[in-house]
């Protein structure tokens, strides 16, 4: 195979595609020039199977039970180099750290029964972006929202 790196002119652009996939993300550490380690594989794909907010313990716990040979120090490491790139999702919680595969622009739905983070994609109407542009004098370019709430099918314990 052909090196791109020597052919192709880098286009300056501060607007990266987002990463869908984790052919995407692996792809993007290449681009970067990351050294894309066994160690730093088996986290992008960990990451992109279990579609979840991981700690780096978590992450290492995982790994460990899958039989990936990985150091602690290493999932650190790889996790924040990843992170910095922006090739995954770092959350800071009030307990630490929390890792997950979508780097782009997304929105959160925290449930307060399990503490599960689950990851969705919203578009405010246009009428909301209009008012916050009004009341703040800002232009709005991106946006996060964070829901909470609780399981919608209510408890039966009572029942008993
Ligand atoms: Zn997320």
């Amino acid at each position: 195979m052909q090196p791109l790196a020597d052919t192709v002119s880098p286009i300056e652009s501060p607007i990266e595609s987002p990463i869908q996939s984790l052919e995407d993300a692996i792809d993007r550490c290449q681009t970067l020039g990351m050294r894309l380690s066994r160690q730093r594989k088996y986290i992008l794909e960990l990451l992109w199977q279990v579609q979840e907010h991981l700690s780096a313990r978590e992450i290492y716990d995982r790994l460990s039970r899958l039989g990936r040979e990985i150091g602690h120090t290493s999932v650190y490491q790889n996790l924040e180099a990843l992170s910095e790139q922006g090739i995954i999702e770092c959350l800071e919680r009030s307990d630490g750290r929390l890792y997950g595969h979508i780097s782009s622009s997304h929105s959160h739905v925290n449930c307060l029964d399990s503490r599960q983070i689950i990851d969705i994609q919203i578009e405010l109407p246009e009428a909301i972006l209009k008012q916050v542009e009004a009341q703040t004098g800002i232009k709005v370019s991106d946006y996060r929202i964070d829901f909470f709430g609780t399981k919608a099918n209510p408890k039966t314990d009572e029942i008993n």
